[in-house]
């Protein structure tokens, strides 16, 4: 189960690179990454201070959610999973970030879904598949620009970028070419940094850790 001293830690680690660090964020939000946490645990981190939440499936977070969201509405949740178009209207629903648009017909389906909605904050963020993987979602690098243009004429509110780079290489160059491709595209949030790069990701930049086994431990998930 997480502990107040696991969080105080991470966050002290991150004052720390982030006092230290030319390119480091204004701020860094600390996001708890709660895909197989059940209820128990994200309360648990809830009292721990944690405020912002990932969840990478729609249908899980519709069935833990919204009872948490009741006794603690200021948590914000952001989808960090593939996004089908058929799931955009229960998406924006729940969900006060999508983090994850990677293609021009998933933006499409948001702004006509949003439409229909009553208004909401939201923020939208467009995932980059930054080390070109073909099992990874994202849109490719050379194609980002096009795309972040294409769903801010859309009317999304699209703040900034999010990547998981490869696992087998250093993940600082792909970190940089993130924050290169925000940086020319004015957008100011980057989220990126998981539990094995988080420190290397705030070095670099990032406005946002996803964290899940550092935070929850590591085989706390649920099957
Ligand atoms: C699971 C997940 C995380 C957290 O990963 P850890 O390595 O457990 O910290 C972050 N981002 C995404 C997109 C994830 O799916």
């Amino acid at each position: 189960m997480i502990e107040n001293e696991t969080v105080c830690k991470i966050q002290k680690e991150i004052e720390n690179i982030r006092n230290n660090s030319q390119l480091a964020s204004p701020a860094v939000t600390l996001l708890a990454a709660s895909k197989g946490q059940g209820e128990e645990a994200i309360r648990a981190a809830i009292a721990c201070g944690v405020t912002v939440f990932g969840e990478n499936r729609v249908q899980e977070a519709e069935e833990k959610w919204p009872q948490i969201l009741k006794v603690y509405p200021k948590v914000e949740l952001h989808l960090i999973g593939p996004l089908q178009t058929n799931k955009a209207k229960q998406a924006l629903e729940l969900f006060d970030v999508i983090e994850t648009i990677d293609r021009a017909k998933l933006a499409e389906a948001l702004a006509s879904e949003i439409a229909k909605l009553p208004p909401k904050e939201r923020r939208f963020m467009i995932q980059v598949n930054i080390g070109k993987e073909p099992q990874k979602s994202g849109v490719m690098p050379e194609e980002a620009d096009e795309l972040i243009a294409m769903t801010q004429k859309l009317g999304l509110n699209v703040t900034g970028l999010m990547c998981v780079p490869p696992v087998e290489h250093p993940p600082g160059p792909y970190f940089a070419l993130l924050r290169e491709i925000a940086l020319r595209n004015g957008l100011s949030e980057l989220s990126m940094g998981m539990s094995d790069d988080y420190l290397t990701g705030v070095r670099m930049g990032s406005s946002c850790v996803r964290l899940g086994r550092v935070l929850f431990g590591e085989d706390s998930r649920k099957a």
